[in-house]
């Protein structure tokens, strides 16, 4: 099948990208992120992706607008959570492009990692898909999750230490003042 993958970073490429070709489809990467915060960071991914994309041989389409005013007003707005806007925003974005673009659907690396909220994810591929007028390709991906992150080492890629969004950012290294006055993490 002609498939448009989404792509959230190039590590978590891997293994769907294997797996997808191991069961014949025909591939494109489509990079969308305009969650992953700063700037430095969001260039370094997608630089990442563009690297494994030309090591993997695979064809990437990069979209490359930073909306951040777009994005965090979404993000904190979201009656839901931000995660759930972050997902549809980027997922609704593939499903046009591979509508318009003669795909026969679509689907995310966003599958690949236990970290993520699948059933979410899975829930609005599909919600999407059918508004969209385009098949969502669900694999749960998770149980190669593993065996990516060796492809990515094995590959020399950069594995980013926090999800994207700067509220991940903050999650991932802030730790409240102890009672001391003492911060617990390293800042
Ligand atoms: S934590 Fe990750 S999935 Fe959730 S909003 Fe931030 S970047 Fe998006």
């Amino acid at each position: 099948m002609k498939m448009l993958l989404h792509m959230c970073c190039g590590p978590c490429s891997a293994f769907p990208v294997k797996h997808l070709r191991e069961l014949g489809h025909e591939l494109t990467g489509y990079f969308y992120n305009p969650n992953i915060h700063p700037y430095k960071e969001f260039a370094r991914r997608l630089e990442t992706s563009r690297e494994f994309a030309a090591k993997a041989g695979l064809p990437l389409i990069v979209e490359p607008e930073y909306t951040l005013e777009d994005f965090l007003s979404r993000a904190l707005a979201g009656p839901q959570g931000r995660c759930r806007e972050c997902y549809e925003l980027r997922l609704r974005r593939a499903a046009r492009y591979a509508k318009a673009n003669g795909f026969a659907c679509f689907t995310t690396t966003l599958l690949v990692s236990p970290y993520q909220q699948h059933d979410v994810i899975r829930e609005l591929g599909e919600a999407i898909g059918r508004e969209e007028g385009i098949a969502f390709h669900y694999i749960d991906f998770r149980p190669g999750w593993q065996e990516g992150v060796q492809i990515s080492k094995d590959l020399e890629l950069y594995r980013q230490p926090y999800c994207g969004c700067i509220f991940s950012e903050r999650d991932r290294y802030y730790k409240p003042r102890k009672e001391n006055g003492q911060h617990a993490g390293r800042i």
